[in-house]
């Protein structure tokens, strides 16, 4: 897909172009960070992030960029695994971008059974993402499985890729669930991404914990 057929103007704002900047660079390093926006062409970003603000930040297609770099320097294994990594590490970025804005850490969830706090911690994710930038994301469920789905997003707009390339959104989903359960690890996959020509990237989450999973198990 050529950036001709992409919509140019979607975009995040500054604060969310600044977690991603950072997030980016805490992984791979000064030096390697400012090699991957020279080949994203955002070489003017070097030493001059976004200001923390909800001013126009960098657009969809940048952003896809700056990822294809990161595959283009570290190859797509590599770099999808760092990319998940940035995710991560980004999270406590996220609170201290939109902790106050959104009620993440209100006290009232330790009350709530698990795999409803798991579906709150969701909800958030998707109304920073729609709130805040020109994402699209909407939430589903079945049975065993919470589907957070992007039909418009922010981390793969203009690439092209062979299998779900949206690594950095599914270590911030990731993140997020091992924040909100206290320190238990969800099964997270990217089973679709308009990247690699569905209409919609899709996260799936197992509603069920890792750790419980494999108690079933043994005791089944
Ligand atoms: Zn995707």
């Amino acid at each position: 897909m050529s950036e001709d057929w992409v919509d140019q103007t979607l975009r995040f704002p500054n604060r969310i172009s600044r977690i991603v900047l950072l997030a980016v660079e805490d992984v791979l390093g000064a030096n390697s960070g400012r090699a991957v926006l020279t080949m994203a062409r955002l070489s003017h970003l070097i030493d001059a992030y976004p200001t923390p603000d909800f001013g126009p930040g960098l657009a969809f297609t940048e952003i896809g960029r700056l990822f294809d770099a990161v595959e283009g320097l570290h190859g797509v294994k590599v770099g999808r695994q760092l990319m998940r990594q940035a995710g991560r590490e980004s999270f406590g970025y996220w609170i201290e971008g939109f902790g106050g804005v959104v009620g993440f850490a209100d006290v009232a969830l330790r009350l709530l059974p698990l795999s409803l706090r798991v579906r709150i911690g969701m909800e958030v994710l998707a109304e920073i993402f729609n709130r805040y930038s020109d994402q699209r994301v909407i939430l589903d469920e079945e049975h065993d499985t919470f589907f957070f789905i992007l039909e418009r997003c922010g981390f793969c707009t203009g690439r092209q890729a062979e299998t779900p390339a949206c690594a950095f959104v599914l270590g911030v989903l990731e993140a997020t669930l091992f924040w909100i359960s206290r320190g238990r690890r969800y099964a997270v996959e990217e089973t679709a991404c308009i990247a690699s020509g569905s209409p919609a990237c899709k996260l799936c989450v197992s509603r069920i914990p890792l750790e419980r999973r494999a108690l079933d198990m043994k005791y089944a």
